[in-house]
Order: C-alpha cells, then structure tokens, then sequence
C-alpha cells in the first residue's frame, strides 16, 4: 500500500484504543472534564453498564458557542498553550483528545451553555462539520454517550457483563468522590439511584462520604493524619494494622486531587505497615499527597494513571515516616480521631475502643489544592526526628486508673484480667511482651546503628562480573549495611563481615538480593528488612511463654510497659495484644439494665 495520510475519525479511533478501553473510562474522562470546569455538582445517568447510555451533567463554567465544535476536535485543549504550562499543570486533563476519542467511538451529543451566556448549544459527533445548534440547558455542561463501541465491533466484544462494567464504572466514581469532597455527586444506574453524596465543607461531612464509600467500618477503625514539612503535605485515612484486608482492594493514593495508581507509594505504604501487618495482609489508605505541581509529572501515562516524582526519594521516605509516626502512636490509652470530643469509653465498637488516633492539633486540612513549596530542605530533618510532638494528648479517661488498668488474675497462663475505668482488659501477654521487647531491640538497633560484625565463617557466593562490579561501586553503601563484601576473583565475593543480628542468616541469598535492589534502584532496604525480621524472631524466642506464672506486679509491669510502648496494639505479626470489655458489654451479656 501506499503511504497516505489516516482519516481523522480513524485517527480517533486508534487515540481511544488507549485512553478509553470500556464505560469506566469514559466516565472517567467525563468527570475529569466537569472537574477542570469548576462544578460543584455532577449527575451521572447510567443505563446498560454504561454502554447503552452515559450522561454527565454539571453545572461547571461551560463552553461558549464558537469553542463547541473545537471540543469534540483531536489534540483541542483550553487547558495548556505551552510546555511550560505543561510542566506545571493543575488541570486534570490537558491532553485535548479524550473527547475526540469518545466520540470517534460512540454516539456523542455535547450541549453547553457558557456562564456568560444566554443560550445554550449542542453538537454531534458525528457531524463531520460540528455546527452548534440551538438546545436548552441551565449553565453548564452536559455529555451524552449513547452506544458504546457500536462502530468498533472487535473493542465491544472485550466488555465483559453489564454487572461488571458498572462495577467498574462505579469505582470510578467513588475515586472521583473521593478526590473532591466538595463536589456533590450523583449517580443513577437504569433509573436507580447508587449513590447520592452532599457536598461535605468539613471533617464530619468527609467522614460521612468516607463512611459511605469505603464503610463505615472502615471509618471507626481509621486514624486521621496530616502532615506538612518540605513543600509536601500528607492527610487522610489509615486503616488500624487489625483493619487489614486480604487483597490491596481499599487503598486510594491521590496526587493533587488526581487518583493515580503509583508504585512508590504502595510501596511506601507497605513499608510502612511490614512492622505490624503479616506478610500476606494488605492495609487500608485513604491517602492524600499534595506538593508544587512542577515537583511530579502527570504526563508519564495516556490515562493519566501514574505519575513520576521528581523528587521520589524524598516523597516515599516522608509517606513511610509519616504512616510509620502515625501507627507509633497507636497505643493503649490515647483517645480516637484526635479531636474527638468524648472520652475512650463512650466510643462504641470492639478494640478500636481507647485507640489513640493522630494529631490533636492537626485540624481539618484547609484546602484541597497543592501547597507552594514554602519550606525549605531544611525542613526536612525536622521530621525525621521521632516526632513525639506531633500528637497533642487528647482528653485522657478519668485520671485514677491507667489506660490498662490494674491486674487482677492470669488466666489459664495466657490471658491477664485487669480492671480499668471501662471495666474489664484482657491482655494476650504473650503477645503484647512480644511487641515490648521487639521495640526495644529496634531501639538499641536505632542507638547503635548496624555495626559490622566479623562472621566466624566468612561466606564465599558465586556472583556476576556485573555483581562483582556492583559491590565495588555500591562500596559505601554495603559498609554502612554493615556488610563486609570483598571480591575474590572475577565470579567470587565473599562476606566477612555482617550486623549481628544477622549471624545465621542465609548471606548469600541475602548479598544476591541486596545487588539485585542496588542495580535496579540504586538503593535497597533489605538488610535493614532482614534484621527487622530477625529482631522479631528474636522478640518472639525471649517474650514470656503461655503458661508462665506471673505475679500481679509483674502483670502490673507488663501493663505499664504497653501502655509506654509504641504499637503496643498489635504484636510483631498484627494480631492485637489487648481488648476491651466495657461493662456496658457484660451488662448485655447479662442482659442487665441500668
Ligand atoms: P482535555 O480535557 O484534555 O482538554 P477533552 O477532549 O477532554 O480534552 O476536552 C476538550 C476541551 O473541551 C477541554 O479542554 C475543555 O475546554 C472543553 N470541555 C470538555 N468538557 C467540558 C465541560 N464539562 N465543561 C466545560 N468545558 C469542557
Ligand atoms: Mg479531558
């Protein structure tokens, strides 16, 4: 065939192969584009999963009659000119091509009325010339998408049940909830209302979306944080380490109000979580992350979906710090939601009952937009250091008994009973000791860093030239490890050296892993990952066994112990260490009335 120039509905239809793969996606882009408009309102008509039927309404600035037919053209955009309005976008959209894909793709009907306007406008799709015609409709702008991949017949047959598509289309809907609290949402599906979300100005009102999106166990067993040092701000959700999940399925990351799946982030967040979560369960988040616009790049996906920091090391390590700080505090005794206005023992529910929550001081973050970068570098030791500061104590229950209260008998050697203002605590004590101990071995582990020991039998590994080559140019980092790593011979490393607490580990599998993370990302954690790992099974060798006979000064000892332990709630392998039985519990146990 000769070379000839493609059609440009072709064009947009080869454009929507990436950006709109089934219904979820348009609504996707759909929704961005209200957003970019400035609406406070959104209704979301769905019929057959989406493909029979989407129609986004909003009540956003709208478009004047002359830029109609430019809206539905390829690479057509109001929201950048420049490059440099690129690399520094605000807008959710900018790259001018998903409405002309949509509608490459389907039955497309645009009708807007601009602010400034008295009329209102509509065009076609498919009208090759887009010449408005006269409609009625209020300020505002209104999409329909009728017939989805009605001309791309191979696209349709990769949609899967309409039950399906809209529960795609669904999440789609409650990230963008999600991201815009101030945004009141509606969503119809085959003329039944899914949700229907008030606008919401303050904290409880998030809570209440929050609730209804993400449950509202969720909800009760969150800690609300917030965070700001060095140009990034941090707030949100976090689910207790005993609210884990079995799949990565409640984990939302926002950048700027823009909902990307990022890697650095799972990984912060999993990082963040390895000390107090078994290895197989996932936390729940409800992250939101917001920096100068010009610090991350969000052109680095066609739908937008992932986003590139410039400054990635410095993002992770203060989403690690901050959850890290924010689970540290969970620990008996503290009050819930940190503002929370009642005492510990009027909150209902289960072990959340008494569970300290973050910041006091931290009140409802401001605004939802990025912050400029005020503070400096700087800033950034500032909260590296263990932050005690942050979390402002809350109102503390009546002062005569400790958050734990005071022992009274050890049950079948497993259980400590101790009777506190609420009424009755039982205290796995195996567990909690566990916890006590592994926190203080992290604690001289933390005084005294990662001393390199000689290894009574230093380790030969067969290795890669390239490996050989890596530990000589990684040298610096390997020492600060505390890994003695020494080439000898083309292929043969040998290890002579390594942090104590290593003494039996599998080296070589361990030196392979480490270069394997060195090579990939420059950088690795793993040696810090093992000897936490080993610290815990230590924890675990040397806490007190079930069935050891304690004393109540020492139960009494324990208790104290938790009580100033950080994450004492959970032991080394998140399972919780204490919980609470209130007497209004075993009122109801004995159906007693008061
Ligand atoms: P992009 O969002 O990348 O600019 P789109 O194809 O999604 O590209 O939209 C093209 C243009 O149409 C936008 O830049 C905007 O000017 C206009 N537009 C689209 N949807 C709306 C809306 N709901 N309200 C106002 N303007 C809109
Ligand atoms: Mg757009």
């Amino acid at each position: 065939m000769p070379i000839q120039r493609l059609a440009p509905q072709l064009v947009n239809q080869i454009a929507a192969g990436e950006v709109i793969e089934r219904p979820a996606s348009v609504v996707k882009e759909l929704l961005e584009n209200s957003l970019d408009a400035g609406a406070t309102r959104l209704e979301i008509e769905v019929e057959g999963g989406g493909v029979k039927l989407i129609r986004v309404r909003d009540n956003g600035e709208g478009i004047v009659r002359t830029d109609l037919p430019l809206a539905l053209a390829n690479h057509a955009t109001s929201k950048i000119a420049t490059l440099a309005d690129l690399e520094s976008v605000a807008s959710l959209g900018f790259r001018g091509e998903a409405l002309a894909s949509i509608a490459g793709v389907s039955r497309l009907r645009l009708i807007s009325r601009h602010r400034s306007q008295e009329r209102a406008w509509q065009v076609h799709g498919e009208d090759q010339d887009h010449e408005p015609g006269p409609a009625v409709h209020p300020p505002g702008t209104t999409v329909e998408v009728r017939d989805l991949f009605f001309n791309t017949p191979a696209r349709r047959k990769f949609l899967r049940t309409e039950r399906t598509e809209f529960a795609r289309l669904e999440e789609v809907v409650r990230r963008i909830s999600l991201s815009r609290f101030q945004v009141a949402i509606e969503l119809r599906h085959n003329q039944r209302a899914i949700a229907v979300l008030p606008e919401a100005a303050d904290r409880a009102g998030w809570e209440r979306r929050l609730a209804e999106l993400c449950g509202q166990n969720f909800l009760d067993n969150a800690l609300f944080l917030e965070r700001e040092a060095s140009g990034l701000r941090l707030w949100g959700w976090i689910g207790l380490p005993v609210f884990s999940r079995s799949q990565a399925d409640l984990q939302y990351f926002f950048v700027n109000g823009r909902m990307v799946r990022d890697r650095l982030a799972t990984h912060a967040v999993r990082q963040a979580y390895q000390d107090v979560l078994y290895h197989d369960r996932q936390p729940a988040v409800v992250l939101y992350l917001e920096l100068d616009p010009t610090q991350v790049d969000v052109n680095a996906h066609p739908a937008k979906q992932e986003v590139r920091f410039r400054e990635s090391g410095l993002v992770h390590d203060f989403i690690v710090n901050t959850l890290q700080t924010t689970l540290a505090h969970v620990r008996p005794g503290a009050p819930i939601h940190g503002a929370g206005p009642q005492p510990a023992d009027q909150q209902s529910g289960g072990q959340s009952a008494g569970y300290a929550a973050m910041p006091g001081a931290a009140g409802p973050p401001a605004r939802q937009r990025f912050l400029p970068v005020q503070e400096s570098l700087a800033a950034y030791a500032q909260w590296r250091v263990p932050a005690g500061e942050l979390s402002a104590p809350g109102p503390e229950p009546p002062a005569e008994y400790p958050p734990l209260g005071y022992a009274i008998a050890q049950l079948h050697g497993v259980y400590i009973l101790a009777e506190n203002a609420s009424g009755l605590v039982l205290v796995d004590m195996h567990a909690a000791h566990e916890r006590i101990t592994y926190e203080r071995l992290k604690a001289s582990l933390e005084r005294d860093g990662l001393p390199s020991q000689p290894l009574l039998a230093p380790v030969t590994v067969v290795a890669s030239r390239r490996q050989v080559q890596l530990t000589e140019e990684h040298a610096d980092l390997l020492a600060a490890m505390g890994l003695e790593v020494v080439p000898l011979g083309p292929e043969t490393l040998v290890v002579r050296g390594a942090p104590a607490p290593l003494a039996g580990a599998d080296m070589a599998q361990l030196l392979h892993d480490v270069l394997a993370d060195l090579s990939a990302h420059g950088r690795s954690d793993r040696v810090g990952e093992t000897v936490q790992q080993r610290l815990a099974t230590l924890a675990c060798h040397h806490s007190v066994r079930a069935n050891r006979k304690l004393t109540l000064a020492e139960m009494n000892a324990l208790l104290r112990d938790m009580e100033r332990t950080e994450r004492s709630g959970q032991c080394n392998h998140g399972r919780p260490t204490w919980t609470q039985l209130r007497l209004d519990d075993l009122d109801r146990l004995f159906r007693r009335g008061r």
